[in-house]
């Protein structure tokens, strides 16, 4: 055991979002290799990944095509410095990254995709190199935005209650997560968050697009800081680290009237959501929600092979940055790895993958049979309460069998966890919520195998 990775690893590696102490007890498995939806242990043992790696393995593990694409790439050239200098692919990137979020026909975003932008609402991308640095770049160009556009009184950001947009200081400045963020709290910028929000179980519940009852009591929020706004962020329908709820799209639909009333920008973070996980390309699609007026995407953006994230810009907002250098309207955001060439190669690999093994179509198909696995399981356990879904994605609170919340501190998701990881699957509950979000490619047997194994691992923990 000395000299064993393990102990080696617990020796060395302080690994994120964990309580180190838990490793003692609980040591981190070793992975070598990956496929499809499955980690292979250096036990031997297979690991279903039904969080897709922090959800962002949507194509799953080593995608041939996207270890091709990086492979060429890496032997062309790696990275180069994106400030002056462009090259083919990711302006081709940019063109085709354009035409799907514009909710084009695949023929404009696919691997046959003619050169050439089409017109449609966003007209440029902003390149930057994970999620977090990704909102932080929308957050900056909304607030500039504001400021070179004569509001300069527009300094305030708001956003949803139960939000969350990564962990650098102004993207957990605009996150609602108590835990992640009241060490820092005295320090981040200041944010204003909705409560309230009209959450619905998924497009099945009878609500799912009706805001109408919340609505009223939202709008007065909002109207208290109207004119002081710059732009309000919010996930798009779901609510990934906040408890994976999911509310209802006719509220970004409420929220785009308004904000276009008072001035307000809207930034759709589609980090988590974005890239079919809760049906079409971008949440924002879907059917009685809103485009926003900046959209972040990351995660499936490289079928979750390399970090990169992208900023989606309409040429209104893009306008207001033009001018001649003395004027000091440039957006001077820049990180080292923009455009990365390697992950660039990968985004347009993913692209052609997408286009080519229809994935918004395989969501459509399989993704109810997720939210129904837990349904049947929630009607015979009594402790199973809020079976929510939507496109891949499918949640279930863990509660007493009276329907009230169990004490935390039993730490519940956690042996379930645990449970879980001997019986072959990586679930990582939220707290008590715990939820499937596995790639959008995982094959029915390996959904059904998912089910088993939390049907299991439930009982073996709440029945004990
Ligand atoms: N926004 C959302 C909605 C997310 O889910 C995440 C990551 N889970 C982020 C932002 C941050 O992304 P990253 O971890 O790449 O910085």
């Amino acid at each position: 055991m000395a000299d064993s990775v393990v102990s080696r690893d617990l020796d060395v590696l302080w690994h994120p979002c964990s309580q180190m102490r838990d490793y003692q007890a609980f040591p981190p498995v070793e992975a070598v290799a990956a496929r499809g939806s499955r980690l292979i242990l250096a036990d031997g043992r297979e690991l279903i990944d039904a969080i897709a790696s922090w959800w962002c393995k949507s194509l799953g593990h080593g995608h041939p095509h996207l270890r091709a694409a990086l492979m060429a790439q890496a032997t062309a050239f790696e990275h180069v410095i994106l400030a002056n200098t462009t090259n083919q692919p990711v302006v081709r990137l940019c063109e085709r990254l354009l035409a799907a979020a514009n909710g084009l026909d695949v023929q404009y975003w696919g691997p046959q995709a003619a050169p050439g932008r089409r017109a449609g609402h966003f007209s440029k991308v902003f390149f930057a190199d994970n999620g977090s640095t990704g909102v932080e770049v929308a957050l900056k160009m909304a607030l500039q935005f504001q400021q070179q556009s004569g509001q300069p009184a527009r300094t305030r950001l708001v956003s949803l209650a139960n939000g969350y947009h990564g962990e650098t200081a102004g993207a957990l400045g605009v996150s609602d997560c108590g835990m992640y963020k009241e060490p820092f709290a005295s320090w981040l910028p200041a944010c204003t968050y909705i409560t309230g929000l009209p959450y619905r179980f998924g497009p099945d519940d009878p609500l799912w697009l009706d805001a109408s009852a919340e609505w009223p009591a939202i709008e007065h929020q909002l109207a208290s800081v109207a004119s002081t706004v710059a732009a309000l962020i919010y996930e798009p329908v779901l609510q990934g680290a906040g408890g994976m709820r999911l509310y209802s799209p006719d509220l970004l639909r409420r929220l785009r009237v308004w904000a276009d009333v008072h001035g307000v920008l809207l930034i759709a973070d589609e980090i988590a959501a974005g890239f079919a996980r809760l049906g079409p390309m971008l949440a924002s699609h879907l059917p009685g929600a809103a485009m926003p007026d900046l959209a972040v995407v990351s995660k499936g953006l490289t079928g979750g092979m390399l970090p990169m994230s992208a900023v989606l810009v309409p040429e209104r907002i893009y306008a207001a940055f033009d001018g001649d250098w003395a004027e000091r309207k440039a957006f001077l955001h820049s990180n080292t790895y923009a455009g990365n060439a390697l992950a660039v190669a990968v985004a347009n690999a993913t692209l052609d993958v997408y286009a080519d093994e229809a994935i918004i179509g395989q969501v459509a198909r399989r993704g109810p049979r997720l939210r129904a696995g837990l349904a049947a399981l929630a009607t015979t356990r009594p402790g199973l309460r809020e079976v929510r879904g939507c496109g891949m994605m499918a949640a279930v609170d863990l509660r007493r069998p009276n329907g009230s919340a169990i004490d935390p501190t039993q730490r519940t998701g956690w042996k379930v966890f645990q449970a879980a990881m001997a019986r072959g699957a990586l679930l990582r509950p939220l707290g008590d919520t715990l939820y499937l979000f596995p790639p959008l490619t995982i094959a029915d047997t390996d959904i059904d195998q998912l089910l088993t194994i939390v049907t299991d691992s439930i009982d073996a923990v709440i029945r004990g």
